[in-house]
C-alpha cells in the first residue's frame, strides 16, 4: 500500500511507527466558588508549563538551534502575554473554571487567527492550540507521550506534529515524520526541514490507517509513504537512501567556494529570509548575502505595528549577523496576498491591483518613515541596502529616495549615524517596471527581479488560483522576454540585476539566467549550495547557445521539455 501527502522536508527515511496520540484533555466543565483559590490553581498551571517549556527549548536548542528553539520560547511568550492572561482571569473571577477560561480564550485567538486568510498566520492558530493543550495538561497533570524515549529508526506517526513535541526528536533516532495536517509553510515542515528529517505531511487518516510497528519507506521528496513493502521495495528504498546522502556530501563540497559558472564568470548567491535569525541559517548555508528580507514577517501576528526601536533592533540583528556581507531589505509588502492584521487595511475589490505595498506605504507616511528611519539608522551597523516593492512608476522611486534624504538630514539633526551612501533599489516585479527598466535603472541602485508576481502579473495568472494554475509558469515565453529585457537595460546601465523569486534556484532555468547576464541569485537558504552547483555546471557560451534556442520558442510547454532535456 502507499499512501500520498505533501512533500515536506527531504530524503527518504525508513523505520517502524509509532502513533503518537495527543493525551485524553477532555474535562467537566464546572462553575467555581473559591475564585482565588482557581486563579491560584491557574497560575500554577502556567508556571509548570513555562518552565516545562522552557527545559524543551533548552534541549532543542542544544540539539537543534536557536531558531527552532524560539518557536517554543514563542509559546511562552504566548501564554506570558498580559492581555492573553487577564482575559483569562476575568473568566475565572466571573465563576469559569481555570479549564473553561483556558479553553475559551485560546479558541478566541485560534479562530481569529484561521480567519485572517493569510497562511503565516493562520499557522498561529496551531501554535495557540498547542499551548493551550499543554497548559490544560498542566491542569489536568497529564503530560504527553516522552517522544524523547523512542527507540531508533522510529517514524513518528501523528496528527500534528507540534513544535513542543518536535522538542523531543533526537535526529539519528527518529526516523521520519508522517502527520494528517500541516503545509509546506507550517511550523512542522520548518522544524523537519531544519532537522533535515525527511517529513510526508497531510497524509489523510494517517493516524488510523497505520498502526505501531508497521514498517515504512518515508518519501519526504516525493511526498509518499510505502506501507510494509516487500524486500525489493526496502532494497531500492537503501539505495535511493544512499544516493541521496552522496547528492548531499556532494553539495557540501560547494561550502566555501565562489559562485561562478564553469569558464570563471563570478556572480553573487544571496538568501531569502523572513526574520533576523534566518540570517543565520542563511550564512550557515554559505549565502553571500542576504537578496531579500521579506519585513511584512515583523509585521504579522503583532498587535500593534512595531516600532522604530523595534524594526531597527531587527534590521540591525540581520546586519551583525551577516557581519559586512550586503542585507537587502524591501519595505513593507502588504496587500494581495499578505494581510498584516494591525494595519486593518479595507477589502477591496481587487486586493492584488489595489491600494498595497509601496503604494500604501506612500500614502501612510508615519508609518513608512518609522521603517525607513529603522533602516537608514540600522545601516550604520553593515551594508543594508534598501528596496521597494511593486514599484511601476519611476516617481514611486523618486518619492521614497526624497523621503530618505528628508530623514537622513533630520539625523544629521539628531546626530544619528547612518550611512550616507545606502543603496536603493527596486523590485521588478510588474510589467509597468519591466517595460520602463531603461528609465528606472538610471534612478535605481540595483535591480531584483521577483520573478513570483511577475509570472502573475504578466500572465494575469493568480498564483493561488488552482483553475489558472496552468497559465502561471516562468517558463512562459511572455515572461522569459520580460526578463531578459530587465536584466540587457539593468546590465547596460551598470547597476547590479538580481532575482529573489523562487525561479531564481529553480535547476531548469540558471542557465537562461547565465545566458542573460544575472548578476545576483537570491534563493531559500536550502538551496543555495544546489544552486552555486547548478551555476558551476555551465559556461557562459554553453548557456547562450540553449538561450538562444529557448527564446525562439512560442510556449511554455515547449520551452519546459527543451530546458527538461537539458538539466546537468
Ligand atoms: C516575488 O514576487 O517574486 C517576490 C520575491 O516577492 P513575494 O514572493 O514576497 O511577493
Ligand atoms: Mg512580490
Amino acid at each position: 500500500m502507499e499512501l500520498k501527502g505533501t512533500a515536506a522536508s527531504p530524503g527518504i527515511g525508513i523505520g517502524r511507527v509509532t502513533v503518537v496520540e495527543e493525551p485524553d484533555l477532555a474535562y467537566t466543565s464546572r462553575t467555581v466558588e473559591d475564585t482565588a483559590a482557581e486563579i491560584e490553581r491557574f497560575n500554577a498551571a502556567i508556571a509548570g508549563y513555562v518552565a516545562y517549556t522552557n527545559a524543551q527549548a533548552d534541549t532543542m536548542r542544544e540539539q537543534v538551534g536557536e531558531k527552532e528553539a524560539e518557536i517554543l520560547t514563542g509559546h511562552v511568550v504566548m501564554i506570558s502575554d498580559p492581555f492573553m492572561q487577564g482575559e483569562m482571569t476575568k473568566l475565572i473571577e466571573g465563576g469559569a473554571c481555570a479549564e473553561d477560561a483556558l479553553v475559551q480564550i485560546c479558541e478566541m485567538f485560534a479562530t481569529m487567527f484561521e480567519a485572517s486568510g493569510d497562511e503565516l498566520t493562520m499557522q498561529r492558530a496551531t501554535d495557540v492550540r498547542d499551548v493551550k493543550a499543554g497548559v490544560l495538561a498542566e491542569l489536568l497533570n497529564k503530560r504527553p507521550v516522552d517522544i524523547g524515549a523512542l527507540p531508533q529508526g522510529t517514524v513518528i506517526v501523528t496528527h500534528d506534529l507540534t513544535p513542543s513535541m518536535t522538542a523531543g526528536i533526537r535526529p539519528g533516532i527518529i526516523a521520519a515524520v508522517v502527520t494528517e495536517t500541516g503545509g509546506l509553510t507550517s511550523h512542522s515542515a520548518i522544524l523537519a526541514r531544519a532537522m533535515e528529517l525527511p517529513a510526508v505531511l497531510s497524509v489523510p487518516a494517517a493516524c488510523t490507517t497505520l498502526s505501531d510497528g508497521d514498517l515504512l519507506i518515508v518519501n519526504g521528496s516525493a511526498g509518499t509513504v510505502a506501507v510494509n513493502p516487500d524486500e525489493e521495495a526496502l532494497a531500492a528504498a537503501r539505495e535511493a537512501q544512499e544516493a541521496y546522502a552522496a547528492e548531499k556530501a556532494e553539495l557540501a563540497k560547494f561550502v566555501g567556494c565562489r559562485s561562478m559558472t564553469a569558464d570563471g564568470t563570478q556572480v553573487e548567491l544571496f538568501a531569502n529570509i523572513g526574520k533576523p535569525e534566518d540570517a543565520t541559517g542563511a550564512m550557515e548555508k554559505d549565502a553571500e548575502g542576504i537578496g531579500l528580507f521579506r519585513t511584512e514577517f515583523l509585521f504579522m501576528d503583532k498587535p500593534t505595528v512595531p516600532t522604530e526601536d523595534e524594526q531597527f533592533e531587527a534590521y540591525k540583528k540581520a546586519a551583525l549577523i551577516c557581519k559586512g556581507k550586503p542585507v537587502i531589505i524591501r519595505t513593507l509588502d502588504i496587500g494581495g496576498d499578505k494581510e498584516v492584521p494591525c494595519l486593518g487595511m479595507e477589502k477591496e475589490e481587487n486586493p492584488f491591483l489595489g491600494f498595497r505595498a509601496i503604494r500604501y506605504c506612500l500614502a501612510r507616511e508615519d508609518l513608512y518613515r518609522t521603517q525607513l528611519r529603522a533602516l537608514l539608522r540600522a545601516s550604520a551597523f553593515g551594508d543594508i541596502r534598501i528596496m521597494v516593492p511593486l514599484v511601476t512608476c519611476v516617481d514611486e522611486l523618486t518619492a521614497v529616495k526624497a523621503l530618505i534624504k528628508r530623514y537622513m538630514l533630520e539625523f544629521d539633526q539628531e546626530g544619528i549615524a547612518y550611512d550616507s551612501e545606502i543603496k536603493v533599489g527596486i523590485m521588478v516585479e510588474t510589467p509597468a517596471a519591466a517595460m520602463m527598466a531603461d528609465v528606472l535603472a538610471e534612478e535605481a541602485d540595483f535591480f531584483s527581479i521577483g520573478t513570483n508576481d511577475l509570472t502573475g502579473y504578466t500572465m494575469c495568472a493568480d498564483r493561488g488560483n488552482e483553475k489558472v494554475r496552468y497559465l502561471y509558469s516562468t517558463y512562459n515565453p511572455a515572461v522569459l522576454r520580460s526578463i531578459k529585457r530587465v536584466i540587457e537595460e539593468g546590465n547596460k546601465a551598470g547597476i547590479l540585476v538580481g532575482m529573489c523569486g523562487e525561479a531564481a534556484a529553480d535547476p531548469m532555468l540558471v542557465p537562461l539566467w547565465i545566458a542573460f547576464g544575472l548578476g545576483e541569485y537570491s534563493v531559500s537558504a536550502t538551496s543555495v549550495l544546489a544552486t552555486r552547483k547548478q551555476i558551476s555546471l555551465w559556461t557562459k557560451a554553453e548557456a547562450e547557445e540553449l538561450a538562444e534556442r529557448v527564446m525562439q520558442l512560442k510556449t511554455a510547454t515547449e520551452v519546459a521539455d527543451l530546458l527538461q532535456e537539458s538539466m546537468r
